[in-house]
C-alpha cells in the first residue's frame, strides 16, 4: 500500500465531519479545588466519557470510515494493549466488518472482555518476548486484512485531533495544553488542532517515568526505542514513537515531561474524590503533571486531556484504598 501524506488540520476537520453524530462530544469539566491548588484555570476534556471509554474511538472509527469495498470485505486487523483494541472492535461492528486484534497476554481483563464483547477476535501474545508489529504484519498478509496501528497512521492521528478541536471550540484560546503521551497519536492530532485554533498555545506531552522514550526522542531529534516499560499507565507503555507522530511532535510539541506511578494514583484519587469521575492511570498523566507542578501553570488558561477511564474495578479499589 502507498504511504499516506502527513496529517494536517484539514484532515482533523474531515474526521470531525465523519465522527459527527457517531462519537460523543465529551464534556469539558472544571474543578475549583484543582484551580486553587495549581493557581491556573484548568479545563479537563473528559474522554473517559467517550464511546468505549477513551478517545481512541475517534481515530479508529475515522480510519475504518476510509475503507473501500475490498478492505471492508477482508476486515481490519490491529495490535493494542487495550483501548485501541476496543476502539477497533466497536468501530468495526458499527461498520459491519470483521476485526482481529492482537493483544498482550497481560492486558487488563476489562479491556480484553470489552474487546470480545464488541465482537472482536482476540489473539494474545507475550509482550516481553514477542514483537506485536511482526505478528500483526504477518497476519495482515496471510488474511489480506488492513492493518490499522494504534497511533502511527494519518487517519488515526486526524481522528484523535478532534477531541482538542472540540475542547478549544468550547473554551476559546488556551495558553497551555497537557496531553498524555504513548505512541503519540493523541498528541499529534491535538497539536494540529491547537496550532490551528489557538496558535500561541504551548503543547506539552506527559509520559510515564518508566518509559520516557518520547522525552529522549525529542531531546535527540530521532526516534528512541526502549524496552517495554513496567508502569500502571498501560495505555502509554509503548516502546517508541511512530514516523508520522514524531514528525508532528518535533514540529509542534514544546516539551515532554514524566510523572511517576505514585503521582498517577494520587491523581486518580483526586478525580474520584473531588470530581466524581473514574479515570484510568494513563488518563491521569496530563492532570498529574499539572497537579504536581512539573511545569508551572500559575495564572494560565490550561487544557488537560483526560484520555480514558477503562480500569479493572478490583484494581481501582486497590489504587483508591
Ligand atoms: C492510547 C492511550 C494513550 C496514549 O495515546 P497515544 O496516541 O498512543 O500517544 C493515552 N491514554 C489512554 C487512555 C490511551 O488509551
Amino acid at each position: 500500500m502507498q504511504a499516506l501524506p502527513a496529517p494536517t488540520f484539514d484532515d482533523v476537520l474531515d474526521a470531525a465531519a465523519r465522527l459527527e453524530g457517531v462519537a460523543h462530544r465529551t464534556p469539558v469539566l472544571t474543578s475549583s479545588t484543582f484551580d486553587e491548588r495549581t493557581g491556573a484555570s484548568v479545563f479537563f476534556k473528559c474522554e473517559n466519557f467517550q464511546r468505549m471509554g477513551a478517545f481512541k474511538f475517534r481515530g479508529a472509527y475515522n480510519a475504518i470510515s476510509h475503507f473501500d469495498a475490498e478492505q471492508r470485505k477482508a476486515g481490519v486487523l490491529t495490535y493494542s494493549s487495550g483501548n485501541h483494541a476496543q476502539a477497533i472492535a466497536l468501530s468495526a461492528r458499527l461498520a459491519g466488518i470483521h476485526a482481529t486484534i492482537v493483544m498482550p497476554h497481560d492486558a487488563p481483563e476489562a479491556k480484553v472482555a470489552a474487546t470480545k464483547g464488541y465482537g472482536g477476535e482476540v489473539i494474545s501474545y507475550d509482550r516481553y518476548k514477542e514483537n506485536r508489529e511482526e505478528i500483526g504484519r504477518r497476519l495482515a498478509e496471510e488474511r489480506g486484512m488492513t492493518l490499522i496501528p494504534p497511533y502511527d497512521h494519518p487517519h488515526v492521528i486526524a481522528g484523535q485531533g478532534t477531541a482538542v478541536k472540540e475542547l478549544i471550540d468550547e473554551t476559546g484560546p488556551l495558553d497551555m495544553l497537557f496531553v498524555p503521551l504513548g505512541g503519540g497519536g493523541l498528541i499529534s492530532g491535538s497539536a494540529l488542532s491547537a496550532a490551528a485554533l489557538s496558535p500561541a498555545c504551548t503543547v506539552i506531552g506527559i509520559e510515564p517515568e518508566a518509559g520516557n522514550d518520547g522525552q529522549q526522542s525529542l531531546a535527540r531529534g530521532e526516534i528512541v526505542h526502549i524496552d517495554a516499560p513496567r508502569t500502571i499507565a498501560d495505555g502509554a507503555a509503548s516502546t517508541h514513537l511512530g514516523h508520522y507522530t514524531f514528525a508532528v511532535i518535533r514540529q509542534r510539541v514544546a516539551r515532554i515531561e514524566t510523572v511517576s506511578d505514585t503521582q498517577l494514583i494520587d491523581t486518580m484519587r483526586f478525580f474520584a474524590q473531588r470530581m466524581k469521575i473514574v479515570v484510568e492511570p494513563t488518563g491521569c498523566l496530563a492532570a498529574a503533571a499539572v497537579l504536581n507542578g512539573i511545569v508551572p501553570v500559575n495564572g494560565k488558561r490550561v487544557g488537560v486531556v483526560v484520555s480514558g477511564g477503562n480500569v479493572d474495578l478490583p484494581k481501582l479499589a486497590q489504587y483508591l484504598a
